[in-house]
């Protein structure tokens, strides 16, 4: 094996993913940085300028106020939540997020105007934007405001090394290059841990020759969550994956043809099942209060498609992309008028594509599908970890100090906003959990809470903490254990190594290791089977999550075994075993609360109902214990900071 050399950084405050979260950091924490003589120091396992799940693009902004106000904002997430949210997190982004989007603006991102110069709103959060390049402007500012010289690409983090004399405060970390034979140490007061979320945890649905595909990009493999969970983080809400219904194997938005073309679906022979939903006597009804008020929850939205896939055989769903261009396109008063509008409706709607999901496009290209023409099918996907939209997931964060009232103050703040439970460990983004909604806009703006927080820790806290060199000598060769383990045992190989090589092509087997596709194909199987995958109907029981937790263990132990051929393969190891632990604390959250909260995002079949007076009433929340390998599961209160009369929609 080639010889790696260590790489030491040392800095004061580390951002850990500079995605949208990780770039508000950078924005504000530099300003305040400069004022008070800290070093931020940023590191990505990918190149800023297009990582993070907005590195395709984006066509909307999909937080922005305007006029409304946080308690307004609160309403919409509590609902759509199902009432699981943290009133002081969903608000304090709030209040911020219009100077982010103002801040966009002037970096240079094109934002729809009207005739008037007004934004144009796809709904009543969302702004219209040509996004296409969305995460490279945003990040232009960001590396601007930290400089070249501080920022670190194609580094990945695989783990948070603790202070040597107190074990709840987080001292450094240690990642590998991507490209060079480098490992990288860090050294710090503080960080702020914003990873993204992650994908390829359950079975996708495209397997075999669309591997790859999914709605979530594929490179954000749970690493907010391992990094916070292993230095001790207690975490919140594991159990609220995500599953977007979207067009069916290219995953293109759904949301512009929704809201904007005000376009509607249907089962295949009709159904209108929302509109039915609704009406009295209707599916929703069985869901109180959330299912009986508009703007409808997304995860009920999945279950009444869930019902006509699954229960009555009637699907596919078919959005009516034909009928709503047709709709918009009669108001026009001629012929030439009515071409025009058409040919405008018909670019706008590629665009929304090939702005932020140019396979859909591609995939629609290929099989001749003219939306104009008829409809296309939609589909729920497989369940991902993004606590920054429709999910919940991520770190257990202390607040704002003063939006709290006496009593939430006690639960929700501990000195410094968005910092975990671990002294110095900041998040941001989709690392933080019960913050539904932030979306790219609010995940910037929390990144920006973040960072100002953090270097006001680092001002408090000017001693640095000391890493503890014998378990970091450890943790080097843990890191490389897998190319370590690959040169020892790839003579057993049934595939071509650089000593033998096969004429054709051939699966690989090998005795003493598994490759981190096998890993993956292994969890995605026991996640899809057990833990309420696509493929068991998203339906989960006490005894299926036992079985995935005994699986589980026996694939953490497997994981020793895993074999990397070069540094590429490398990363892949580490994403998985940051997959298999978001996969275990997810797996037993979903055992612990014992209901059927989000329908159409999973149902516990042993607990098929919602249980508003005791369920409803808490979080969710876990320790992992590193050392004994060991989850402590506990509940946390929901407090309510206002009393929400009405739910302003959509
Ligand atoms: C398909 C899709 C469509 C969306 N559509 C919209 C939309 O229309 N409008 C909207 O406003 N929002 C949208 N969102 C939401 C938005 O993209 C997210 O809310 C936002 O990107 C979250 O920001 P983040 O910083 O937490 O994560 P990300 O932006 O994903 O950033 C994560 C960062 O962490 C880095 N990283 C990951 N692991 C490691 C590691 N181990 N070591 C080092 N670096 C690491 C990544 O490279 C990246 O830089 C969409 C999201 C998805 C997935």
């Amino acid at each position: 094996m080639q010889e790696f050399k260590t790489i030491e950084v040392d800095t004061d405050l580390l951002i850990i993913g500079p995605g949208m979260a990780g770039s508000g950091a950078c924005v504000e924490g530099a300003h305040w940085a400069k004022e008070n003589d800290v070093k931020i120091t940023v590191v990505d396992k990918a190149a800023m300028e297009r990582s993070g799940a907005v590195g395709m693009g984006l066509s909307a902004i999909n937080q922005y106020q305007g006029e409304n106000t946080p308690v307004d904002y609160l309403s919409y997430v509590r609902q759509d939540l199902m009432g699981l949210c943290r009133d002081d997190l969903v608000m304090d982004i709030s209040r911020h997020v219009n100077g982010s989007v103002h801040m966009f603006e002037k970096f240079g991102l094109p934002i729809w105007k009207d005739p008037d110069g007004n934004y144009v709103h796809e709904g009543r959060w969302q702004l219209m934007i040509n996004g296409e390049s969305y995460k490279a402007i945003v990040a232009e500012a960001a590396k601007n405001a930290v400089g070249m010289d501080n920022i670190i690409e194609r580094v990945f983090v695989v783990r948070l090394l603790l202070d040597k004399n107190d074990k709840n405060r987080v001292a450094g970390a240690i990642g590998f290059s991507v490209r060079d034979p480098e490992i990288y140490v860090f050294r710090f007061k503080a960080c702020i841990v914003c990873a993204g979320g992650a994908v390829h945890v359950f079975r996708p649905r495209s397997t075999g020759e669309g591997l790859g595909r999914a709605w979530y990009p594929p490179w954000n493999a749970g690493s907010s969550s391992y990094l916070t969970t292993t230095a001790g983080a207690e975490m919140t809400s594991q159990e609220v994956v995500f599953i977007p219904a979207r067009f069916k194997d290219g995953y293109g938005p759904v949301g512009a043809w929704f809201l904007l073309f005000k376009a509607m679906a249907t089962s295949a022979t009709g159904f209108n099942y929302m509109a039915e939903g609704l009406a009295e006597g209707g599916e929703l009804h069985n869901w109180p209060p959330y299912g009986e008020v508009k703007p409808i929850p997304t995860c009920l939205r999945n279950h009444l498609m869930m019902i006509e896939m699954y229960k009555k055989g009637d699907g596919p769903i078919l959005m009516h992309t034909d009928k709503a261009i047709a709709k918009i396109a009669e108001q026009a008063p001629d012929e030439k008028a009515y071409k025009k509008e058409m040919k405008k409706l018909e670019a706008e709607a590629w665009e929304d594509f090939l702005d932020m999901t140019i396979s859909q496009a591609v995939l629609w290209a290929s099989k001749d599908v003219f939306p104009e023409e008829g409809p296309s099918e939609i589909m729920p996907s497989e369940p991902y970890f993004i606590g920054s939209h429709s999910g919940a997931s991520g770190a257990w964060t202390s607040g704002p100090e003063d939006i709290q009232t006496d009593e939430s103050k006690k639960e929700y703040f501990w000195g410094y906003n968005r910092m975990t439970t671990v002294k110095g460990l900041f998040a941001a983004g989709d690392g933080v959990g019960v913050s539904s909604h932030k979306f790219s806009s609010g995940s910037f703006t929390e990144g920006r809470i973040a960072a100002k927080a953090a270097v006001k820790y680092c001002v408090d806290n000017p001693d640095k903490p000391e890493v503890d060199e014998a378990e970091l000598d450890k943790l080097k060769e843990l890191v490389l254990k897998p190319l370590k383990h690959y040169e020892e045992h790839k003579a057993l190989t049934t595939l071509g190594t650089t000593d033998k090589k096969y004429a054709l092509p051939v699966e690989e087997v090998n005795p003493n290791y598994i490759t981190p596709k096998m890993a993956i194909f292994r969890l995605n199987k026991i996640m899809d089977e057990y833990v309420a995958g696509w493929g068991s109907m998203y339906n989960c029981s006490k005894t299926t999550l036992d079985i995935a937790l005994h699986l589980i263990k026996l694939l953490k132990e497997d994981l020793s075994k895993l074999a990397a051929r070069n540094l590429h393969e490398l990363m892949r190891c580490w994403e998985n075993v940051h997959r298999v632990q978001i996969a275990e604390a997810h797996t037993r959250h979903k055992l612990h609360r014992e209901e059927t909260r989000w329908p159409g995002y999973y149902y516990r079949t042993d607990f098929p109902k919602l249980e508003e007076d005791s369920w409803g009433k808490v979080f969710v929340n876990s320790v992992y214990d590193a050392e004994k390998n060991e989850f402590t599961m506990r509940t946390r209160p929901i407090i309510h900071l206002v009393d929400i009369k009405e739910v302003v929609g959509m």
